[in-house]
């Protein structure tokens, strides 16, 4: 029987007061059900002081799935802190930069969603728009504040990645973040932007498997069947790999 994909999932370090001081790795449940619902086996990976050994954790590994997160700190690409930020913490963004750059040099299947294709693109060299209603503008909402996700027209480019997965062209998307890719980190190249304000909406890494990076979030399921199309041609490129 072919075994199933085992998927790493990158965990955010929380820390926060409960009955004491709770300091966590924790994954949202979207992304592991996402990845259980579908057939694959999804593994958390911890934020580590030494990043050491997570190339022989990338080996492991069929797949890797980076998810949302908290902004990325401006040091990493050369920025001063913007009033507007809420930083992960260095030890994180250095465990995800490191597995993502592991990632790309093996041809690990890939996706990465919201604030992991910002940590992409850092990890790639690129920079970041900090804050897109006082840096570009107020005139599409990207994130709305609330529980309820913002929601927003997106345009594909054809003969993309992406395109392959869910058609060219306009459609309808979630939204929860309030920083952007300015420059591009080596190798990618944009293949979504919301029509309006210009901002990126999706990468990928040309020269690569399967490295899809959306600026939106599949795993709330906010469209079924887009997101459901998305995790599926994943997965497919993670059996490829595992067989
Ligand atoms: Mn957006």
């Amino acid at each position: 029987m072919p075994k199933a994909p085992v998927i790493g999932i990158p965990s955010e370090r929380v820390r926060h007061a409960q009955v004491g001081i709770k300091d966590q790795n924790t994954v949202s449940r979207g992304y592991t059900d996402a990845i259980c619902s579908r057939g694959g086996i999804p593994l958390i990976l911890p934020v580590v002081d030494d990043p050491a050994h997570l190339s022989d954790v990338i080996q492991g590994l069929d797949g890797l799935l980076v998810p949302g997160s908290d902004d990325i700190p401006p040091a990493c690409y050369g920025a001063a802190p913007h009033p507007a930020e809420k930083p992960m913490p260095d030890v994180q963004y250095d465990t995800w930069a490191a597995l993502i750059r592991l990632a790309v040099d093996r041809g690990l299947p890939t996706l990465v969603i919201c604030g992991g294709l910002q940590a992409m693109n850092v990890a790639l060299g690129g920079t970041l728009i900090q804050d897109i209603p006082s840096q570009v503008g107020t005139a599409v909402c990207h994130r709305s504040g609330t529980h309820v996700d913002a929601t927003h027209e997106v345009d594909i480019l054809p003969g993309s990645r992406v395109a392959e997965v869910l058609g060219p062209g306009r459609r309808t998307v979630n939204s929860a973040h309030h920083q952007a890719v300015d420059r591009l980190g080596a190798g990618l190249s944009v293949t979504a932007r919301c029509p309006v304000d210009d901002i990126v909406e999706a990468l990928e890494l040309s020269e690569h498997p399967f490295c899809l990076a959306v600026q939106w979030h599949p795993e709330r399921y906010f469209d079924g069947d887009s997101s459901d199309r998305l995790f599926r041609a994943f997965l497919a490129a993670c059996d490829t790999i595992s067989r």
